[in-house]
């Protein structure tokens, strides 16, 4: 009976995640301080709009901070083949348009990867545009890609062209107010070392220069 299967599928999953969120939280507290978040401030902000004073201090404080210990990844999942063909389901106008070979990969990785972290940043602050994917939207792009969109509260938008999942891993740790960014297979890498990348994506400097 197909809808049992579903039925004990989701038990499954949901004990799964359960499970998980547990482990999560039962690990010692403090013990690395790496992924803690530093600054309450961040996260109470509801990030419907970007302040850039705000993303100032928080560029400054990963600055100043002291870096967590970087960690290795644990190499336990394997991604299996990549596809030949991927079908790419625009948001905006719902068109389907068919993908093969290394954009079928892409499709089916990076878009994915990148929609799933965005949904890690809270607010809506931060957008993707998705348009160059879909063949009805944007008709003539030869090699699409995904860019961000950040909007702040003085009114003004920053596009930010051919982003990554790398990025959005970037930005998701950093808006969490953490001071490592979490990439595949659980590795952390102190946000310091990547200071650099997160000021191009933001736009802002830990330190501004003076007016
Ligand atoms: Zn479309």
């Amino acid at each position: 009976m197909p809808f049992m299967g579903w039925l004990i599928l989701l038990a499954v999953f949901v004990t799964g995640a359960w499970l998980c969120a547990g482990a999560m939280s039962s690990r010692p507290a403090g013990s690395s301080g790496t992924n803690q978040p530093v600054n309450a401030a961040v996260r109470s902000r509801d990030m419907k709009a970007l302040n850039r004073q705000q993303l100032q201090k928080m560029l400054r404080h990963i600055a100043t901070a002291r870096p967590p210990a970087p960690k290795m990844g644990a190499m336990c999942y394997d991604m299996g083949p990549p596809p030949n063909r991927a079908e790419y389901v625009c948001p905006t106008c719902g068109e389907k348009t068919l993908y093969t070979q290394q954009q079928a990969y892409r499709v089916s990785w990076e878009v994915e990867s990148c929609r799933r972290l965005l949904k890690e940043i809270p607010g809506g602050a931060v957008t993707l545009d998705e348009s160059a994917w879909c063949r009805k939207c944007q008709p003539d792009v030869k090699e699409p890609a995904l860019a961000l969109r950040l909007r702040f509260d003085d009114g003004t938008t920053r596009t930010v062209e051919q982003v990554n999942p790398e990025q959005l891993r970037l930005l998701r740790d950093f808006f969490a107010g953490k001071l490592a960014v979490k990439g595949v297979e659980d590795m952390e890498t102190p946000l310091k070392e990547k200071l650099g990348e997160l000021e191009k994506l933001l736009g802002e400097k830990a330190n501004p220069p003076k007016e």
